[in-house]
């Protein structure tokens, strides 16, 4: 399929009837990413790396609000070092990628490479610090990993990803606790604010926890589809990592103690899921916070006349924007107003400024918003303003509209049959009461291939009964069928 052709910007498959292969047609047909000669591996094409880059800006300055710095370290890591902390290593093994050879000589020890960067940086961690002083270590990294996935969808699950993993050390089990909190709020005021994505934030169960942590927090979100994806994590390792490592410091009281550890990660997933929670038939819709063009001006004109009168009062628009948004002006001449309409509305642009011959004669432009199409005629001297106003209210739409769509298929169960029908016909969120036993967990799994997406932090008084053994629940929880 070519990705790259005008004539495929026309024909996206409909939302409504085939929610993968219009997902897989937006992310081509938006040039967003594409595939690449390595199997799992995707190219990030410039409009979708522009997101991305406007992702790392908003959440960089949220870490660094709470004091994390960046750092980088090394791509590849020992075997020796991996396999220091046993539940890590048998948890990523099966997805470790491994070089053997630097040119023709083979490697006294394999390197892998990484699936995530604990072991190179406690190994570090363990040789920086001395005493208390030198506490807390709050570093983040912007890289990416390699994982070798079986099945892999652009952007949701890829063999190497884009991300950032923070990784912080401290001196007590309640400030490394405390820290994993805040990073999940971190995300949590992330994703809902800059990406208008509506999440649930929570705890794992023990069987999905990441490998070698004490506790793994995450924040769930629910795609159109119906389907939840696990949108950031936040990982508590209590001292796990400090005894493995050999991270010891001594403290105020003059005694030598293990350190407490934590990470954190958020990938380009999340532009999947920016893709399947706000795009509709007509392709993407971008929230204006990430967006890498905010407005898009598409000129119209029949005469020659006409096209000189519109070029020059597109240049008083572009003198009254300054650089007060994203702005692109679409000047290409091969293409009719209407196809770039269609363009530009795959591509997601939160708004379009139409320019024709009747807005010079009265000095304003036509505006029309992507969310929902709404027309209006702005004059030139109230631009900046409505601009302001709309692209904020864009924002906000776009999360209540996600928010309801997410409470409509929501849906509270108490038995596995009733979940099956609603997994079935509606499909969505299943709100649950669990006794907390493995066994419950791996049956539900089985019988309706949902899993517990998230222990939420808010709970009821009175969690009821358990969806599956129906004897009294420990918690309620949130199934789903997931990416
Ligand atoms: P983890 O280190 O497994 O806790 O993952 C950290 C973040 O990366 C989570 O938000 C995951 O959703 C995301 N992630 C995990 N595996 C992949 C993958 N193969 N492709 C893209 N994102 C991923």
């Amino acid at each position: 399929m070519s990705s790259t052709s005008s004539e495929y910007v026309q024909k996206i498959t409909k939302r409504s009837e085939d929610f993968a292969a219009w997902y897989n047609d937006v992310v081509l047909g938006a040039q967003l990413a594409d595939y690449s000669p390595v199997r799992g591996m995707m190219v990030y094409r410039p409009y979708g790396y522009a997101i991305w880059e406007n992702i790392q800006k908003l959440l960089d300055a949220r870490f660094k609000a709470t004091g994390v710095v960046n750092a980088y370290f090394p791509l590849l890591i020992p075997e020796s070092l991996l396999r220091k902390e046993a539940e890590h290593v048998e948890g990523f093994n099966p997805q470790v990628a491994w070089v053997t050879h630097g040119g023709n000589e083979e490697l006294e020890e394999r390197l892998a490479v990484r699936p995530t960067s604990e072991a190179i940086i406690m190994q570090m961690y363990s040789k920086w610090v001395q005493s208390y002083r030198d506490l807390p270590i709050l570093i983040n990294q912007w890289n990416s990993v390699v994982r070798w996935e079986l099945h892999t969808r652009l952007f949701l699950r890829t063999a190497e990803f884009l991300w950032q993993e923070g990784h912080t050390l401290h001196a007590s089990a309640e400030e490394a606790t405390e820290r994993t909190l805040l990073m999940l709020e971190v995300y949590r005021s992330f994703l809902e604010e800059d990406l208008a994505i509506p999440v649930i934030p929570g705890r794992k169960t023990p069987s999905e926890r990441f490998p070698g942590a004490a506790e793994t927090y995450t924040v769930e979100a629910l795609m159109g589809d119906g389907r939840a994806l696990q949108s950031a994590t936040s990982h508590d390792f209590a001292d796990h990592f400090a005894k493995a490592f050999d991270i010891t410091f001594l403290d105020k009281d003059g005694e030598r103690k293990y350190g407490y550890t934590t990470s954190w990660g958020l990938s380009t997933r999340t532009i999947g899921g920016i893709i399947m929670v706000h795009g509709d038939d007509s392709g993407l819709i971008i929230p204006p916070k990430v967006a890498p063009i905010q407005v898009v001006v598409v000129p119209i004109w029949r005469s020659e006349e006409d096209k000189q009168k519109v070029l020059e009062h597109i240049d008083r628009i572009k003198e009254v924007l300054g650089d007060s948004f994203r702005l692109h002006i679409d000047l290409s001449e091969e293409k009719t107003p209407g196809w770039k309409f269609n363009e530009w509305e795959l591509k997601g642009v939160p708004v379009r400024l139409e320019v024709g011959p009747r807005d010079v004669a009265n000095s304003a432009v036509v505006l029309v918003r992507r969310d929902n199409r709404d027309k209006s005629q702005v004059p030139l001297n109230d631009l900046v303003v409505r601009l302001q106003q709309t692209l904020a209210d864009i924002q906000q739409s776009l999360f209540d509209r996600a928010k309801q769509f997410r409470d409509e298929h929501t849906f509270e169960c108490e038995s596995v049959a009733q979940m099956l029908e609603v997994l079935d016909n509606k499909r969505g969120f299943i709100y649950a009461g669990w006794c907390g036993s493995d066994e419950c967990e791996a049956a539900v799994k089985e019988e309706t291939r949902a899993t517990i997406r998230v222990v939420p932090l808010a709970q009821p008084e009175d969690p009821g009964t358990c969806i599956r053994c129906g004897n009294k629940a420990q918690v309620k929880v949130y199934f789903a069928r997931a990416y």
